[in-house]
């Protein structure tokens, strides 16, 4: 029996819509520090009043209907409703032009009980509190799943990157560090790359750490340069991840994934090398889209080129080895798996009652929205969570933090066997409770989550 949709017997735990969970002494909504915008910046946006998805109201309910699975103290529930800490600051820094423009950013904490804040640091025009709050509490959840010794955290700057030079991308990079950095520390928040930072980015914040307190300190920081103590397989790790679980889910369904059609959103960090291990495992991926386009061919993309395309002209668009395609139509295409690979909430209810594929891999955090989550439920489709597919990042960071700490580089090869091994196991627990739990894989992935989390916040106690 699979979990899928309605048909394995879905439970959806009443929402928890009910006000008692005392206000938040620093709520998402609400700024946290008196840091005004600059001139040039607009306010802080209202709470996603544009129809774009509400990723951490989408969250907290994914944690009300886990809580209701396990039975979660609602002290604890209340706990976790609320982040830990939220930073927000001032960014200025002067323009290539003299100019001095101020940015904002954040840095959240949701929950440090299993050990210090863990997540990446994303540069982007759309960026809110609540946003950064939802994509902190995820990996939360997303570390605890994969039993590691972290909490979750995020941040990030709002900004269009693409605007910037590097001088001046350089520049805002280390005045946010700076502006963040007495809650980093690699006993205390561990930053990595996300949307529109890189490995670059995680040098510079290394860097500026480290100018700062006046010593080296190479495990503050993950998805660093191999120079400065990153691993090899970093860049390719959470694609990585992702076909495992492809590969777990095709198994547990009986499908052989050789001559299979995928269609992948995002051509980034995640999306690229997942599109070539994809076509690695033996399927083929029939349709690719970016930010600038899409591409579509019924008998397989040629990915190597693909790849040479878009690193030649910035984007997937105008592949001659396939039809143009409109992005909007990218799920809608004849495929037997659907993985977005870009940004939150692309996946609305109009798109997932045209999704084709019966399964869908979250390589994106959040890609797809609660209410189209539950049309993708009814229609029986197969969703594997993001904290349970996209863990592969995180996990090879963890190895990176723990190889700075010993100060010894792993043989080769061992990170790779190690982390396969890693989403392998929490795949199948996942798999095996969702069926015991009469629940989507959603709901058992943060079931088993939150009890973890539980379980260290009632074994450390309340302070005081
Ligand atoms: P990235 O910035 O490297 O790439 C993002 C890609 O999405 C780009 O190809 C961009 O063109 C594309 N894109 C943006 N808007 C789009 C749209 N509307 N339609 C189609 N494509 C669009 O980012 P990334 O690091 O690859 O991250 C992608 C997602 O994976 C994010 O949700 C991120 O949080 C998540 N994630 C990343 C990592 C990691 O290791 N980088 C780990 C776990 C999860």
């Amino acid at each position: 029996m699979s979990p899928r949709g309605s048909a394995a017997g879905r439970t959806h735990p009443a929402r928890d819509d009910s006000p008692r969970v005392a206000p938040a002494v620093t709520s998402v909504d609400e700024p946290a520090s008196p840091s005004k915008p600059g001139p040039d910046e607009p306010a802080e946006p209202p709470a996603r009043e544009d129809g774009i998805s509400d990723r951490w109201s989408d969250l907290l309910d994914y944690l009300s209907d886990a809580a209701a699975l396990i039975g979660l103290d609602p002290d604890v529930h209340a706990r976790l409703r609320v982040p830990r800490r939220i930073l927000e600051v001032a960014v200025p820094i002067q323009r290539d032009d003299g100019r001095v423009e101020v940015f904002t950013g954040w840095r959240v904490h949701h929950n440090t009980s299993r050990g210090p804040g863990k997540g990446g640091i994303r540069f982007h025009p759309a960026l809110d509190r609540r946003e950064v709050s939802a994509l902190a509490a995820a990996m939360t959840f997303k570390t605890a799943l994969m039993d590691l010794p972290f909490g979750g955290a995020k941040g990030g700057v709002r900004c269009d990157p693409m605007s910037l030079s590097l001088a001046e991308l350089e520049r805002l990079t280390r005045r946010y560090t700076w502006e963040i950095i007495t809650l980093l520390g690699p006993d205390k928040d561990v930053p990595a790359p996300d949307v529109n930072t890189d490995g670059r980015v995680m040098g510079w914040l290394m860097d500026t750490i480290s100018l700062a307190r006046g010593e080296n300190v190479a495990s503050s920081v993950t998805g660093k340069p191999t120079v400065i103590g990153g691993t090899e397989e970093h860049a390719g790790s959470t694609a990585s991840g992702v076909v495992h679980v492809v590969r777990d889910v095709f198994a547990e369904l009986g499908v052989q994934p050789a001559g299979r059609r995928a269609v992948v959103e995002g051509f980034g960090k995640v999306g690229a090398p997942l599109t070539f291990l994809l076509h690695s495992a033996g399927l083929r991926v029939v349709a690719v889209s970016d930010i600038g386009g899409a591409v579509y061919n019924p008998g397989g993309l040629d990915v190597a080129s693909l790849s040479a395309h878009a690193a030649r002209t910035g984007s997937v668009a105008g592949f001659p080895g396939g039809d143009p395609l409109d992005p909007t139509e990218l799920f809608a295409v004849p495929s037997d798996l659907a993985v977005p690979a870009a940004l939150e909430g692309t996946i609305d209810e109009k798109i997932a009652a045209s999704v084709a594929a019966p399964v869908v891999v979250e390589a994106a955090n959040g890609p797809i929205t609660a209410d189209a989550d539950r049309i993708l439920d009814a229609r029986g489709v197969v969703v594997v969570p993001d904290i349970l597919a996209n863990a592969g990042g995180v996990i090879d960071s963890y190895f990176e933090w723990a190889q700075n700490r010993q100060g010894v580089a792993w043989e080769q090869g061992v990170g790779g066997r190690l982390l396969q091994r890693i989403m392998h196991k929490a795949f199948a627990e996942v798999w095996a409770r969702s069926q015991s739990l009469h629940a989507d894989l959603r709901r058992t992935a943060y079931a088993v989550a939150t009890q973890r989390v539980a379980d260290a916040m009632t074994a450390r106690g309340l302070f005081p």
